[in-house]
């Protein structure tokens, strides 16, 4: 395929709200744009998806298949895989292989691997990383309404009176969404939000309420809300009679737990009467939505707390109409359409079941496959135990970083290190997981992917390729298909476009569904290859050719239990798996920032993105950190059962006494201490195998570096030798954040060792002061940096923007020169304070200044004046959090 310098419209890579972008590819640099004609975001981009461009480079690309560390093509590679999988089903059976995919993947993808592993090799050990982040949701959905089914939209959040955000920091995880409902909000400024989470995120900053609930007592709050809404009088009748099973039982049980507002306020943390403002507005309006997303999921009684939250739905019909639902939101791009093609370990296609036979003879008839899996295969966590036991013995990971991201991931690490054959496919050639395979396949890049997505709101769009793949870089589905061949089912998968995949996953989708199941896409069925390239986003069910899709389930209260009914489900409140105690007094709560994706293959490559928050952190009440003498920006260890983390502290003001949260990215291929998958506890939601990321019990002690520093090199790739290290790259050069826990003796020593050269080059600029401990030193070619350090025993390093505008220049003078030895401009401060803005670089100390000066109100006053916030708006959160602080302070001060 040739660069297209027309706009290429295709999908953005990241979250689950799906967003429209436009792409344009001229002389080899392309511009990324919101498409204004896509529903999902009407031409809105966040600071992620604005920031795609800068991702697309081919730094750190896996570009050609690798076997046991040499590259080699992909016969070799394809055969060696084909030949381990066959092998090793023969000696031990299907159960002894597994996949493990991503929601990353596209539908298409995921379907050709579910294909494989349920119809022809006929075990059902395909997980998806999705279990991290939705499987607690599906289980509400199917446990509720018989189905995996979202019943709402996103025009919900326009028309509803009351939002209410639950355990979702839309904020930074789903901004343009988020942009959405502050919009709504200002065109109907009756519209309320309560945000319920123990943190002040900048979530938190638009709502009316603010329950800062108790991790983990989601239950006896909505139990608490269901027995008052029955109380009330809220319950729909007609609706729970025609409609519904279990309410009787639902509301005894919630009752049983929520015996008053003080019982159930005592349980999550509340005061009474914040309890009951909220129970009170949600019983006196009609349009709710309740919107939810990992801090519900991710526990091990998230099924059990979605369904909480849906009941109260159920019980007064507050579904299916606009304005009104529950509405799980997806993290990733792609999850629901894994859900979709049954991409998970307990589900089978086009959301059918594995343990109905009559559903298994549907898929093997229409697959005409030899076999069918017959019950459910191993979710994440237990598949990864079962490498660890040697249960399984081949491996297949495909486009995610299980090494990182699944608890107690040193553990995880280890199994997989352990397995007798692994296979990695991915884009990017050095995650901690695939260093660890034995078979390298180098997949292609998002803009090189073809296919469809599905967002939370049931959307299929197409995700166009817009560029050539480089080196031997293949799609999953085209990769995956040349296996399935060589293991002797040319016929299943003679795949040769995603089209064809497509279809005969449309096609699946109305196969023995008479209206029984929701999920029918037969109407995009048939489509010709021009139909299906020129495809518009549409809501699910599609069921015959020519439908324009379905915005809302359930609105005539059809669901899709045998009965047709919805069910409302009881539930007993269960307190988290591992409980605090004397030496582990914190709980651990783990999460995303806003500019960083997962495990940053792709986002931690952007120079804008990494500026955000450029190194891994712990954020902890500032009377917690006092307790332990803790600044901001030192170090600390955080240690739990499972493993422990070196990481900077950081009081932001969002966390309750006795909460720490640390940001999930970080990876041994970036920092030398920061992968906090280590330290979350495995344990499970029973019902959905989701694991409990959100509430580990953990410790804090204080850590005190004998030296810091600061390395900047143009194309070092190379791990620095220093205790801490973080990598962060930069416009046109990398940089590491150093620090050493042994103390150094010689200083100078260290920095030429860091910066790899002898004393007394000609090209080396130097400054040592032993007695104060100091070494600063700069390699300068061509009157260019090439390299340059800092390192000093005490904290204070020199602002990292004021060596990268030096970087920058295309001819140091002398005065520079004398600066960088200097360790600081000649003239003038510098900044450190953090970038709020990534879109216009705009650091917190200008945004405070502006606020002071200029006597600044609003988020608005503060872009006109800075231009912070007036681009992606992702900042704007923060913005409004910052003029909060600064607003309080100053009506105290007066
Ligand atoms: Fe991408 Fe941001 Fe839209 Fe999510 S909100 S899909 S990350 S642009």
């Amino acid at each position: 395929m040739s660069e297209q310098p027309t706009p290429v419209r295709t999908t953005c890579a990241y979250c689950g709200v799906g967003c429209g972008i436009v792409a344009t590819t001229a002389d080899g640099n392309t511009t990324i744009a919101g498409d204004a004609a896509h529903p999902a975001n009407g031409g809105l981009l966040c600071s992620k998806g604005a920031a795609l461009a800068e991702t697309l480079g081919h730094g750190g690309r896996l570009l050609r298949p690798r076997v046991h560390g040499r590259d080699t093509g992909w016969d070799e590679a394809l055969e060696l895989v084909a030949h381990r999988f066959r092998d090793t089903i023969a000696k031990h059976g299907p159960d002894s292989v597994a996949f493990y995919v991503s929601g990353q993947l596209l539908t298409e993808d995921y379907y050709v691997f579910n294909k494989l592993m349920k119809g022809f090799i006929g075990s059902a050990n395909i997980d998806t990383n999705s279990r991290l982040c939705m499987s607690s949701s599906v289980v509400g959905h199917q446990r509720a309404f018989g189905e995996d089914i979202v019943p709402g939209c996103y025009e919900d959040f326009d028309l509803a009176d009351l939002v209410v955000l639950v355990g979702s920091n839309l904020a930074w995880c789903h901004p343009v969404l988020f942009r959405r409902l502050e919009d709504a909000r200002q065109r109907r400024p009756d519209m309320r939000i309560v945000v319920i989470d123990p943190r002040q995120t900048p979530t938190a900053g638009i709502a009316d309420l603010h329950l800062a609930i108790r991790a983990g007592s989601d239950v006896e709050l909505f139990n608490g809300l269901l027995a008052w809404l029955d109380r009330e009088g809220c319950r729909d009748y007609d609706f729970l009679e025609e409609h519904t099973i279990g309410a009787v039982e639902a509301v005894a049980a919630a009752r049983e737990s929520a015996r008053s507002s003080a019982v159930v306020a005592a349980a999550c943390g509340l005061a009474v009467s914040d309890l009951e403002e909220f129970y009170r507005m949600f019983a006196a309006t009609a349009r709710v939505v309740t919107a939810f997303s990992q801090g519900v999921n991710q526990s091990s009684s998230g099924s059990d707390k979605v369904t909480s939250i849906v009941n109260c739905h159920l019980l007064t019909g507050r579904i299916g109409k606009p304005g009104m639902g529950p509405f799980s939101l997806t993290g990733q791009p792609n999850a629901m359409g894994g859900r979709e093609v049954g991409g998970m370990a307990n589900m089978l296609a086009a959301h059918m079941s594995l343990d109905d036979p009559g559903h298994r003879r549907i898929v093997q008839e229409f697959w005409k496959s030899p076999r069918i899996a017959s019950r459910p295969g191993l979710k994440a966590v237990d598949l990864f135990e079962a490498v660890r036991e040697g249960r399984i013995k081949a491996l297949w990971i495909v486009a995610t970083n299980p090494a990182v991201s699944l608890p107690a991931a040193d553990r995880v690490r280890d199994a997989i290190a352990s397995c007798d054959f692994v296979v990695v496919s991915d884009c990017a050639a050095d995650t901690d997981t695939a260093v660890l395979a034995d078979v390298l396949l180098p997949a292609a890049a998002w803009g090189e992917r073809d296919g469809t997505t599905t967002n939370s709101e049931r959307r299929i769009s197409r995700q166009r390729a817009f560029l050539n793949p480089p080196g031997e870089a293949r799609p999953d589905w085209w990769i995956l298909s040349r296996v399935a061949e060589r293991m002797g089912y040319a016929d299943a998968f003679a795949f040769e476009s995603v089209h064809e995949i497509f279809d005969e996953h449309a096609r699946l989708s109305s196969a023995g569904n008479d209206g029984a199941r929701a999920f029918d896409i037969g109407g995009l069925a048939g489509l010709s290859a021009e139909e299906y390239e020129s495809l518009e986003p549409i809501q699910w069910p599609v069921p015959e050719r020519g439908h324009r899709g379905t915005a809302r389930l359930a609105e005539h209260g059809a669901f899709f239990h045998p009965s047709g009914c919805a069910h409302l489900v009881p539930t007993t409140p269960r307190r988290p798996s591992h409980e605090t105690c004397m030496r582990f007094p914190f709980v651990l709560n783990t999460g995303r920032i806003r500019d960083q994706w997962h495990t940053m293959t792709r986002t931690g490559t952007s120079p804008r993105l990494s500026d955000h928050m450029p190194e891994p952190y712990v954020d902890l009440h500032p009377d917690d950190a006092a307790t332990i003498r803790l600044d901001d920006g030192d170090f600390v260890k955080v240690t739990t059962a499972w493993g422990a983390a070196v990481l900077r502290s950081r009081t932001s003001g969002e966390m309750p006494r006795g909460m720490l949260f640390a940001p999930m990215h970080w990876s041994d291929a970036n920092c030398a201490s920061g992968r906090v998958g280590a330290l979350v506890n495995p344990a499970v939601d029973p019902a959905s195998g989701e694991p409990e990321l959100k509430h580990t019990p953990a410790a804090i002690e204080r850590v005190v570096p004998a030296w810091h520093g600061v390395l900047f090199g143009r194309t070092t790739q190379k791990v620095p030798d220093a205790e801490l290290w973080t990598r962060v790259c930069g416009d046109g050069f990398v940089r590491f954040e150093l620090a050493g826990l042994r103390p150094e003796q010689d200083l100078a020593a260290r920095g030429r060792l860091l910066l790899n050269v002898q004393p007394g080059r000609a090209d080396l600029l130097e400054y040592a002061d032993e007695g104060a401990g100091i070494y600063r030193a700069a390699i300068v070619r061509d009157d260019r940096i090439a390299a340059c350090v800092f390192l000093s025993r005490r904290a204070q390093m020199p602002s990292r923007d004021w060596i990268a505008g030096l970087l920058a220049k295309p001819a140091l003078d002398e005065n520079d020169r004398m600066a960088l030895l200097a360790g600081r401009p000649l003239a003038g401060a510098t900044d450190n304070s953090p970038i709020i803005c990534s879109c216009f670089n705009v650091r917190r100390s200008a945004i405070d200044e502006a606020i002071d000066r200029h006597g600044l109100q609003t988020p608005e006053e503060v872009g006109s004046c800075t231009r912070a916030g007036t681009n992606c708006g992702s900042c704007v959160p923060e913005i409004r959090t910052l003029l909060g602080v600064i607003l309080a302070n100053r009506s105290r001060a007066a």
